[in-house]
């Protein structure tokens, strides 16, 4: 009897921008506590996963050179722990996981995180898994910190390692202006550098997140852009000075304000309207300050099946 092959499915999945992010004591289990305020953009990557010929993951698209084609991808670990999960082995099962990225890697905006997401949905629709979100979301959480909010998408309070989720009320599409560093930063470097900063110093931190939360709820870009804030922000501007004249010419070029994304590099500008962001896109281009600049919108669902039978 011939087995019936599944047909590919492929999942769209959001990057994200930290709108407020509170940097914490350090925990005994070596992560900082967080409370972080998520908004999921429209910068996406595309994770297909298929029965091929020969099981393994590829990647295509921004920095493809730069993540692992191998068991260290964060979507290939993604599918590991789902097929474990169910008690099957993904190489004998021949699945192929097959990544198109236009999330800048190692840019602090969840890129890795965002295929994991990707490879738990397309997998959980590929094998039919009768999985709920929530299920998915506590595999989500063993993988990284950042994964199960790109899994939920929209804007999002975040605790914890910033992982515990609760949805936040944000009424308004906000437009982005995103400007992509020529080499990313690593995530426990940047941390680490705040560590050092703060045993030398008293670098800024961010104030309480109740009004970004009031600013969401009113929808108004201005007030919103008063609040950004993120206490990675001097740890990646020491690590990557050049940063500085960056978010000083995203401001100069019409962006109501800049903001570091996560640990950085990519600088995430805020901007009155779409029309605004595609100006200020276009001068901070002709700066020279950056490698690419985009222009993004938020809040955006979360990991979604596109195309097919599977599409919602
Ligand atoms: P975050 O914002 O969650 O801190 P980031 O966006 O700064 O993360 P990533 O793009 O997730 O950083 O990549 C971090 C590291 O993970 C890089 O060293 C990269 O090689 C590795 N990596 C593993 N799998 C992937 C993947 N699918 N996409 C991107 N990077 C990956």
């Amino acid at each position: 009897m011939l087995a019936v092959v599944p047909p590919p499915v492929t999942v769209r999945v959001p990057s994200k921008v930290n709108l407020h992010l509170d940097v914490g004591d350090v925990r005994e289990d070596g992560y900082h506590e967080l409370t972080t305020v998520f908004q999921a953009l429209s910068l996406t990557d595309e994770v297909t996963v298929a029965v091929a010929d020969e099981p393994g993951v590829e990647v295509h698209g921004e920095g493809a050179t730069n993540v692992p084609a191998n068991a260290k991808n964060l979507a290939w670990r993604a599918i590991d722990e789902l097929a474990r999960h169910v008690g099957r082995d993904p190489v004998k099962a021949n699945i192929r996981v097959i990544i198109r990225k236009g999330i800048p890697v190692s840019g602090g905006m969840a890129g890795g995180s965002a295929d994991a997401a990707a490879a738990l949905v397309a997998l959980s629709a590929l094998w039919r898994l009768e999985l709920g979100r929530d299920d998915l979301a506590t595999i989500a959480g063993a993988i990284g910190s950042d994964v199960p909010f790109v899994l939920h998408g929209g804007t999002a309070l975040g605790t914890g390692r910033g992982e515990r989720l609760v949805p936040v009320l944000s009424r308004h599409t906000f437009h982005w202006v995103l400007a992509f560093d020529r080499r990313g930063l690593s995530t426990p470097r940047v941390f680490t550098e705040l560590d050092r900063l703060r045993a030398e110093g008293d670098p800024p931190r961010v104030g309480a997140v109740e009004p970004v939360l009031e600013a969401l709820a009113s929808g108004e870009p201005r007030q919103l852009a008063l609040l950004l804030g993120n206490d990675l922000q001097a740890a990646a501007v020491s690590l990557r000075p050049g940063l500085r004249r960056t978010l000083r010419a995203g401001v100069d070029a019409g962006a109501l304000a800049g903001t570091v994304s996560g640990s950085g590099p990519t600088c995430a500008f805020l901007c009155e309207d779409a029309d605004a962001a595609l100006r200020v896109a276009a001068e901070l281009s002709g700066a020279g300050v950056c490698r690419t600049v985009r222009v993004a919108h938020g809040p955006v669902p979360g990991a979604r099946v596109i195309g097919g039978d599977d599409a919602p």
